[in-house]
């Protein structure tokens, strides 16, 4: 590993800048430290709130990440109140963590690591904690000490795995007193602990012990075939796609029968190495490579035992069997090593191993599937590189237990905010890139929903999606071309979308066009191109949707946008209103089809809707102008004064009533139609 210090960048900076520089220097290595794990620490010379001068412990604080983390993320605990504890015999979290928050520096800030108590008991002015791979690799194998001893030497102190907190910060302490010349500590099943006078030097400790570490780990791995060989070779690439796009709603419907989930594929090269490989099957089930790892991925991964990856309805039939009997042994698990209070999370796998075809992560958004799954990476370089090593062991059931069901985590997850209505649940929409589209898009998202924006402005469709992400987050919007129009463009849309997210729960169909001319000046293929859009372009989304749908067996909500002209046409606008009350009577259907499965359907009724619209073309204001006899200035007000409450229909009132729609708030509704009209009594439903 090399080093990444800069004396440029470093110049300058006052210490608790260097200390945020060196975290980061630290947090750009993945393979040192990922989402949130190690932390670092500088002893700073400071005045309390009474302006007395005291040394204070600068430390990360719990909940933030090395790569970009800030002055404010690092409080301040006062030393001598560190100190005081080191005469304890022991301490349990909760009263640690209340302790602290009285040694604090600033009221109110972040709260100090739980790992504060390891960097505090050292005397050394900066300290780093890893959870490096290569260290780990060492660690977590049968001949860890021996291991240790060949590559380090004497000068390295090896501690017994014990989960974070008062007891394993004295071990460490009193390790130190005995060995006075050790250079670093490696805590087993767990990560490194480095230190010097100043942040480079605890720095440069670090890359020093982590290279050692790797350059033993390549020498003993040469000639050797990794993970025993291969057992099953990968499917081609185009096969897999296909088994992939058959398992992955499957999948969702199988994990997501409590809470739904959002799932992320992963068909890289060391996933399919590792899945197909001889050993693969018995190394997925030995544990995390680190404690903290639990948290995201579960003690082990549900290995789907298949040997034909190129049949779907076989990687179906295997991969049901694998999470059932994941669910019975993480359910066993629980029941084993619950202590007084634990409530069962959830027993569904958060990696699921498929030889042939790859890995899927689970998570409650994509971001957090994305974690797992970068997590999982690490993984299976620790179990390669360990297993080169010795035997690989980890944390033992008890172990994993006690860091997954840990009382300050669950803490952690009580102070989350609520999840949102929507949240978990994949959306897509049709014609989303302005209008009523755009809008709905965005209300859903707000919601919680991640959002398929499609469109046949593809710029468009991107736009909105991107928006979405940078309001609500990375994974949040997927922007693609559609054509509704098209049987294969259709299919595409939905095939990524699945590929994206694992499946489907709300579908608006909503892309539309508008040609007004009176039926005996009409050309034909202006009455078939509206029928093309408005009629056969729900039924492709529709049917393409309800195949997806019934395959996740989740249940599944759509809703059509129509309009005001289903119940009340207008004149010249027949091709409009005929292939519109088409979709109509296709939504009826869906919902007597679809009843059965759970999936509901139902119409939303607007009516005038111009803002942002591209359904209202300047062509279609000119001729809807004429059709009523009045100039397309005089429109707008002409249809506002139209209806019952003289209201202007916006994109974000139909939005509303998609949202209601859409949602478990109109579960007992199918079959239904809405209007967002301001009134229009022609118009009511009927
Ligand atoms: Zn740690």
């Amino acid at each position: 590993m090399n080093s990444r210090w800069s004396d440029a960048e470093a110049t300058g900076l006052d210490p608790l800048d260097l200390l945020v520089y060196g975290s980061r220097l630290i947090g750009a290595e993945p393979s040192l430290v990922v989402w949130g794990g190690g932390n670092t620490s500088l002893k700073v010379a400071e005045r309390d709130f009474r302006g007395r001068e005291v040394r204070a412990l600068r430390v990360k604080g719990s909940g933030s990440d090395l790569k970009n983390i800030t002055r404010k993320d690092f409080p301040g605990v006062r030393m001598d109140e560190i100190l005081a504890l080191l005469d304890r015999p022991d301490m349990d979290d909760q009263e640690m963590v209340g302790y602290l928050a009285h040694a604090l520096q600033e009221l109110g800030g972040a709260r100090p690591s739980i790992e504060t108590l390891l960097h505090g008991f050292l005397s050394q002015e900066a300290v780093i904690h890893t959870h490096a791979d290569a260290i780990v690799s060492l660690s977590n194998t049968d001949r860890c000490r021996e291991v240790i001893q060949e590559v380090y030497g004497k000068d390295i102190i090896s501690i017994p795995y014990r989960r974070p907190g008062f007891l394993l910060s004295k071990d460490v302490a009193n390790a130190l007193k005995t060995h006075p010349g050790a250079t670093a500590v490696i805590l087993e099943k767990h990560g490194t602990i480095t230190w010097g006078q100043t942040v480079k030097e605890a720095y440069l400790e670090t890359i020093d012990l982590i290279t050692q570490a790797e350059n033993a780990i390549s020498a003993k791995a040469k000639g050797r075939v990794r993970f025993g060989g291969a057992r099953v070779s990968a499917t081609p690439p185009g096969e897999r796609r296909e088994v992939a796009l058959a398992v992955a709603p499957f999948l969702r419907g199988l994990v997501g029968r409590d809470k739904r989930a959002i799932l992320h594929f992963d068909e890289a090269a060391a996933v399919l190495e590792f899945v197909g490989s001889k050993e693969g099957a018995v190394l997925s089930q030995a544990g995390p490579a680190t404690p903290d790892h639990t948290i995201y991925t579960k003690r082990v991964a549900c290995f789907v035992e298949c040997d034909h990856p190129r049949d779907p309805d076989r990687v179906k039939t295997a991969v049901r069997a694998a999470v059932e009997r994941f669910v019975t042994d993480y359910t066993r698990y629980f029941e084993a090593h619950r202590q007084e209070g634990a409530t069962l999370l959830d027993p569904f796998p958060r990696v699921v191993l498929i030889p042939g075809l790859g890995m899927f992560t689970t998570g409650k958004d994509k971001r957090t599937a994305l974690i797992v799954d970068d997590i999982y990476h690490h993984t299976i370089a620790v179990l390669g590189a360990a297993s080169t090593i010795g035997g690989f062991v980890s944390l033992t059931p008890k172990e994993a237990f006690e860091v997954e069901y840990w009382p300050l985590e669950l803490y952690k997850l009580t102070r989350e905010p609520p999840e949102k209505e929507l949240a978990r649940r994949v959306a897509l929409v049709t014609g989303g890139a302005s209008g009523i589209g755009k809008a709905v898009s965005r209300r859903l998202a707000q919601e919680g929903a991640h959002v398929v924006v499609t469109d046949l402005d593809e710029g468009g469709a991107r736009k909105v999606a991107d928006e979405i992400v940078t309001a609500h987050g990375a994974g949040r919007a997927l922007g693609l071309r559609m054509d509704v129009t098209g049987e294969a463009a259709v299919r595409q849309a939905f095939e990524a979308a699945t590929l994206a997210y694992g499946g489907l729960d709300i579908v608006v169909s909503n892309a539309g066009i508008a040609v007004s001319a009176p039926l005996d000046a009409m050309a034909v293929s202006d009455w078939e191109r509206s029928f093309a859009v408005n009629a056969t372009g729900h039924f492709l989304v529709a049917r393409e949707a309800l195949r997806l749908l019934k395959s996740q067996g989740l249940g599944g909500a759509f809703v059509f946008v129509a309009t005001k002209n289903v119940m009340s046409p207008g004149k010249d606008f027949g091709a409009y209103s005929a292939s519109k009350a088409a979709e109509a009577q296709l939504a009826k259907i869906v919902a007597l089809e679809g009843g059965a499965h759970g999936i509901r359907a139902n119409i939303v009724n607007p009516d005038a809707v111009f803002q942002d619209s591209r359904l209202w073309s300047e062509e279609i204001r000119r001729d809807r102008a004429r059709a009523q006899g009045i100039t397309v200035e005089q429109l707008e007000e002409f249809y506002r004064k139209r209806n019952i409450l003289g209201a202007s229909i916006m994109p974000e009132d139909v939005a509303e009533a998609v949202l209601f729609l859409a949602s478990d708030r109109s579960a007992k509704t199918t079959g239904c139609t809405l209007t967002v009209d301001g009134g229009v009594k022609d118009a009511f439903p009927r």
